[in-house]
């Protein structure tokens, strides 16, 4: 017999019907895929599109004696388990499994997973409403438009101070990557910043407005710093109609990292 754990015993919340509107959001939220197995979401019988999901609980709608032992001090999405911040979709497998014999480990990981995509969700809002001036498209052309190592720009080595500017535990990989960025293009987008204010005067002050404003509006959501970086190029490809790849997009907010639009001192 299958013991369907949310028949517990003193039922109080109503279990909800997710409207098509909710299951539309939770299915693109998870981009298709069950986010543990990742398998497909959406199954195909003779060319008919059928449903392999389910709605699941991250935290239980009625916890079982085990749920309410590992769960008891665990921090929530939701004060209201339906919340659509507190439900997940899952393939009927995961959800089953989950549903029945979760860890406090399986718990937190599914959090994280939510958590984060609650975060892109916020990104890509955030995208809608944020406006970023077409000329960066010139600046990115420029820089895939030459191998700028042969001109006469010159480098930037006061990149040094980034340090400051950076969390203790960045990421090494990216920090170094960033020196770089700053090192070898602060100068040379400075320079096409200043070309292009030679057309349209103040472009570059409202394009530094542009990307201080993206910044600040992102913290409320995350304030670790990789995301950040990460979330601002993605924002400036968007913005750019992905003229440029991801890479060159992060030269750009280095180059906003180290002109001080993006990332503020570290108190020591
Ligand atoms: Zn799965
Ligand atoms: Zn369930």
């Amino acid at each position: 017999m299958v013991v369907d754990l949310d028949k517990n015993e003193d039922i109080k919340e109503e279990r909800k019907e997710y409207s098509e509107n909710n299951q539309i959001i939770l299915y693109s939220q998870v981009d298709g895929m069950c986010p543990i197995c990742h398998t497909s979401l959406m199954n195909e019988k003779k060319s008919r599109k059928l449903k392999n999901y389910e709605v699941a609980h991250i935290y239980p709608l009625h916890p079982s004696e085990n749920d309410k032992k590992i769960l008891q001090n665990v921090e929530k999405l939701s004060t209201n388990p339906n919340d659509l911040d507190n439900v997940i979709l899952l393939c009927s497998n995961c959800h089953t499994k989950y549903d029945k014999s979760k860890t406090i480990e399986e718990y937190e990981s599914l959090k994280k997973i939510k958590q984060d995509l609650i975060i892109k969700d916020r990104f890509h809002k955030l995208c809608g409403k944020s406006f970023l001036e077409k000329e960066i498209i010139d600046v990115i052309n420029s820089l895939n438009e030459k191998n700028w190592d042969e001109c006469d720009i010159g480098l930037d080595y006061t990149a040094l101070k980034i340090d400051q500017k950076l969390d203790f535990d960045f990421n090494f990989i990216l920090k170094n990557q960033i020196k770089f960025n700053i090192t070898s293009y602060f100068l040379l987008i400075k320079h096409l910043f200043s070309e292009i204010d030679k057309l349209s005067p103040g472009k570059f002050k409202i394009i530094s407005q542009q990307i201080k404003l993206f910044y600040y509006s992102l913290l409320p959501s995350t304030k670790n710093q990789e995301d950040i970086y990460n979330q601002m190029a993605d924002w400036i490809k968007l913005e750019s109609n992905n003229t440029g790849s991801v890479d060159t997009c992060k030269i750009i907010i280095s180059f906003f990292i180290q002109n001080c639009e993006v990332f503020e001192y570290v108190s020591e």
